[in-house]
């Protein structure tokens, strides 16, 4: 076959697609008129779910974001028609902003597991992102309190001394990052509300309209909200390779990117990655960063890491051991390391993290942390002074919080060494649970997951699904509670398979 046959064949394709656009946007009128008879709006965001969704299976795997793509056009050329034909601009809310029912599936099943505790003895509120103590309560270590105590009032009150956080702040998380000292890559560092806060100034900055964040194929949801909020498209990479962690895929998937788009924007949740438990060793990484210095030859990469559960990980050193090799990035790369005092320091309602920049290239540099600023500034302005104060007197002086937090990580390996085993014994499929707070039960099919929630909450037993599975948030649920869980979790399992 030779280009100008191949080509013969695309233009009369093509002039199947200008024979349907015609028939298709004399519909699209109709519906215009309907729409200005019944004042209905123009935009349903449901709708254009719903229809991607019935015809992709159609669509072979690798073109199905082409697929995505091309459709998502297609709606915006429809509704831009629809709207100039109505002559009015019906949308208050932006074009493309997703405006149908936005709910946090862990806050509801939260909920609804609060709701059945009070009724049924045998309820398991495996829905709690948090860590609670053996009470069932959110434990709260008495060394940070008592520093926040201690913190005077007009610190409380004051405004942070910078947009980027105060530097003594700043300094302090780094080093407790760098608690190895094998970071050597130049840094600047952003204060932001939570990790969250610190994740969405990397994506945010990096992420365009069309550009594409790759991210696990099963993640916590928010990397694909932020994705899409900054008009960007979600891919994913698969974790597993067969039934073993690898970052095999995220190679595969990294080197599609940057075929297609000359640049590669990744997020990496490790060690402790919610919601599976899953950690890279330390080998899984040098091979990650090898391949993503040597893809940064043909293109700028980013890599975000998520270290949002770091002090939970079993070994306090091993988890930050990884980072020397960032060390060895090129000129045409930078690492945002995104923490979280949420987890740390058991202080979810004081909306506290910090975004570290690292990179070798000066100027790069400088750009992210000046891009960042801005967004700071315009997002949220600065951040809890009065906590950023409480973090940096338990860094410099961390004895007290040590011994509480070691305390908390055994209690948590005590659960989850428990789950882990009798999972193993009656056979319930998990992730390969290394550290954290999460287990996951591994459920590919989604029938199969949404049955298998349902019948466990019919059961008493809330947890929440991911995209591949169910979370059980060992983080939150008593030893005694957890002793028996997996059985229990399995023969529902087999129930509705
Ligand atoms: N990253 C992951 C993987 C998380 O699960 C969370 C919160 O649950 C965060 C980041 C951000 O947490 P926060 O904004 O409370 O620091």
């Amino acid at each position: 076959m030779n280009i100008e046959e191949t080509r013969k064949r695309i233009d009369l394709i093509d002039e199947k697609i200008a024979e349907l656009f015609q028939q298709r946007m004399e519909a699209v009128e109709q519906i215009a008129e309907l729409k200005k008879d019944n004042n209905t709006a123009v935009n349903d965001v449901n709708r254009e779910k719903a229809i991607i969704e019935k015809n992709e299976p159609e669509i072979d795997d690798k073109w199905k974001p082409y697929y995505r793509r091309f459709m998502e056009n297609l709606f915006a050329v429809s509704k831009d028609y629809q709207n100039d034909y109505i002559g009015k601009n019906d949308s208050l809310i932006k074009k493309d902003a997703d405006f149908s029912v936005f709910r946090v599936k862990a806050f509801d099943s939260s909920n609804a597991a609060k709701a059945s505790a009070k009724l049924h003895d045998d309820t398991i509120n495996g829905t709690v992102g948090s860590f609670c103590g053996e009470d069932g309560k959110l434990y709260t270590f008495n060394s940070v309190y008592s520093a926040f105590e201690n913190v005077p009032d007009i610190r409380k009150a004051s405004y942070a001394s910078k947009i980027e956080g105060n530097d003594d702040y700043n300094e302090a998380v780094f080093s407790w990052v760098n608690r190895l000292n094998n970071i050597k890559v130049p840094h600047k560092c952003v204060a932001a509300p939570g990790g969250t806060g610190a994740i969405c100034l990397a994506v945010g900055n990096t992420i365009g309209k069309g550009d594409i964040l790759l991210y696990p194929d099963i993640a916590w949801g928010s990397y694909k909200l932020m994705c899409g909020q900054f008009g960007g498209k979600a891919e994913t990479y698969n974790l597993l390779d067969g039934d073993e962690l690898s970052v095999k895929d995220i190679m595969r998937k990294c080197e599609s990117v940057m075929e297609r788009q000359h640049k590669v924007v990744l997020v990496v949740n490790d060690p402790c990655q919610n919601p599976t438990g899953m950690s890279f060793t330390k080998q899984q990484w040098k091979d990650l960063m090898d391949f993503l210095i040597s893809l940064s030859e043909r293109g700028p990469v980013m890599l975000i890491d998520d270290i949002a559960y770091l002090d939970f990980c079993n070994d306090s050193e091993r988890c930050t051991s990884y980072m020397e090799y960032f060390n060895n990035m090129t000129d045409n790369m930078a690492v945002v390391i995104t923490f979280s005092c949420s987890k740390s320091f058991t202080a979810y309602g004081m909306r506290l993290g910090d975004a570290i920049i690292l990179s070798n290239n000066e100027t790069q540099l400088d750009h992210l942390f000046n891009a960042f600023l801005r967004s700071a500034r315009s997002w949220w302005s600065n951040v809890n002074n009065g906590f950023m104060d409480t973090v940096t007197e338990v860094i410099r002086h961390p004895e007290t919080y040590l011994a509480e937090k070691k305390t908390a990580v055994e209690l948590l390996k005590k659960r989850t060494d428990l789950f882990v085993k009798q999972a193993d014994e009656c056979k319930l499929p998990i992730y390969p649970y290394s550290d954290g707070f999460f287990v996951t039960i591994r459920v590919d099919d989604k029938d199969l997951l949404n049955r298998y929630t349902s019948k466990l909450e019919e059961d008493h037993v809330f947890c929440v699904p991911f995209s591949k599975g169910l979370r059980v948030a060992l983080c939150g649920i008593p030893l005694a509670k957890v002793d028996g869980l997996a059985y229990r979790l399995k023969r529902v399992l087999d129930e509705v398979k």
